[in-house]
């Protein structure tokens, strides 16, 4: 069979431990024999990254920003040990945090759901998609702790040097304050990203804040949306026969847990910290979480939501077999070839990631799975295999189809 032909690159971001190994077993079993593959490589593992002072990174959101798709494998953001471990110069700053301030966007985060592993939630049976916004609020934060009797007062100055001043509060002894900003221009991003993604997906979007206590701050986040709402997406919205939805956070939370899925739920900075933990656990698996970053000018990125799988790395050093999920980078490949497919009109490209995912999903459900899977699957009759294992068994799958 002739391999599917492509027109325009693909940003393919290299990264770190066992999740690089993943990456080339993915291309070289599931991706090349089907794909004349066209992409523009980046090395974001560790070492490379030492030694181009970080710059390879910036060049990789750059080439984003001229290709409009990336892919990227899990990174390692170096702490303390790490800057040993590597003999690194610097502490080199988390290259999803570089690329996510030079794209702009916001990171959507799903669930890959398979028939055998029900969700905590016996409702759910489609899956939730987080949207996080990612800038400000309490992770930009000011704090004092103060220690003795006095006022606390907010102050703005503007340029001119006009001061506007509230009391915050007038201790009568020792206590604690924070002060958090957001900008427009921010959270105007947020919801564009948030409302061509609900477009892309064909589902409703959801939005809360707690407006009804913080009647300056989030009453904002709120008339934002609704504004850039029903200026801009109102009659798309209408046309593609999706809703976008406001409500409370508590109100919210309650109506997550008795729907059955399917939705986009846009959460504030702290509040999409929170709640993707909870949905990634409630679905089943962190290796079973897809991540998708959209900029408001239409650049995506796709990854895995998880780490580099650092203990499955040391074992696979030490000659040890292993049994990582690979689900999750196989889908950022997928994702991100469909979305290339579309955007250059290649439909044997989008079909191929179709059928890649379904065979993929098919080979999990037939009880063919890695060990992190077996140990939350209602199947009987499981047979656990290795991380090349159940590539070779999905390409199986993939060829039978
Ligand atoms: P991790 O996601 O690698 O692992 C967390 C836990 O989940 C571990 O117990 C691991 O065994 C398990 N797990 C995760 N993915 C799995 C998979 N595919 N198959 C089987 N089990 C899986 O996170 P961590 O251990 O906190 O971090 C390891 C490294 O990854 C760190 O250096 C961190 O900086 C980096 N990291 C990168 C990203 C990213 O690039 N997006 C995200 C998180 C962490």
């Amino acid at each position: 069979m002739a391999k599917i032909i492509m027109k325009t690159p693909l940003v393919e971001m290299d990264g770190d431990e066992m999740t690089r190994i993943i990456w080339k077993m993915i291309k070289d079993i599931l991706i090349l024999p089907y794909i004349d593959l066209k992409s523009e490589y980046y090395d974001l593992g560790l070492e490379y990254r030492e030694k181009t002072g970080d710059q390879v990174t910036i060049d990789s959101a750059m080439a984003t920003k001229k290709y409009g798709v990336a892919v990227k494998c899990a990174t390692i953001t170096p702490n303390a040990e790490r800057v040993k471990e590597y003999n690194l110069t610097q502490m080199w700053k988390s290259p999803n945090g570089t690329i996510r301030a030079i794209l702009d966007g916001t990171v959507f985060r799903a669930p890959i759901l398979v028939d055998s592993i029900k969700p905590f939630v016996k409702s759910w049976v489609k899956p939730i998609t987080i949207a996080r916004h990612a800038y400000g609020d309490v992770y930009k934060n000011v704090e004092y702790r103060v220690p003795e009797a006095g006022k606390a007062e907010l102050v703005f100055t503007n340029e001119k040097g006009e001061e506007t001043r509230q009391t915050i509060f007038d201790f009568k002894g020792p206590g604690i304050i924070q002060g958090q900003h957001n900008i427009d221009k921010s959270i105007e991003s947020f919801a564009r990203s948030c409302f061509n993604y609900a477009l892309d997906q064909k589902q409703d979007v959801w939005f809360a804040t707690k407006d009804t206590i913080s009647k300056q701050y989030d009453h904002r986040f709120k008339d934002i949306f609704q504004e850039i709402y029903d200026k801009e997406y109102d009659a798309k919205f209408k046309e593609a026969g999706i809703e976008y939805f406001y409500t409370l956070i508590d109100d919210a939370v309650a109506r997550v847990v008795r729907s059955e899925g399917g939705f986009i739920w846009a959460c504030k900075n702290y509040d999409g910290d929170v709640m993707s933990d909870m949905v990634a656990t409630a679905f089943g698996s962190l290796a079973m979480m897809t991540s998708v970053l959209v900029s408001p000018e239409g650049y995506y990125e796709y990854e895995a939501a998880h780490g580099t799988v650092q203990r499955h790395y040391y074992q696979h050093l030490e000659g040890k077999e292993t049994s990582t999920n690979s689900m999750a980078t196989l889908f950022a490949w997928t994702g991100a070839l469909r979305k290339r497919g579309e955007l250059d009109g290649i439909k044997e490209l989008v079909e191929y990631a179709d059928k890649m995912d379904k065979a993929s999903i098919q080979t999990i459900e037939s009880g063919i799975m890695t060990k992190d899977l077996a140990m939350l699957s209602e199947l009987k009759d499981i047979k656990t295999v290795n991380t090349e294992q159940f590539l070779l068994e999905v390409k199986k799958t993939f060829d039978a189809m």
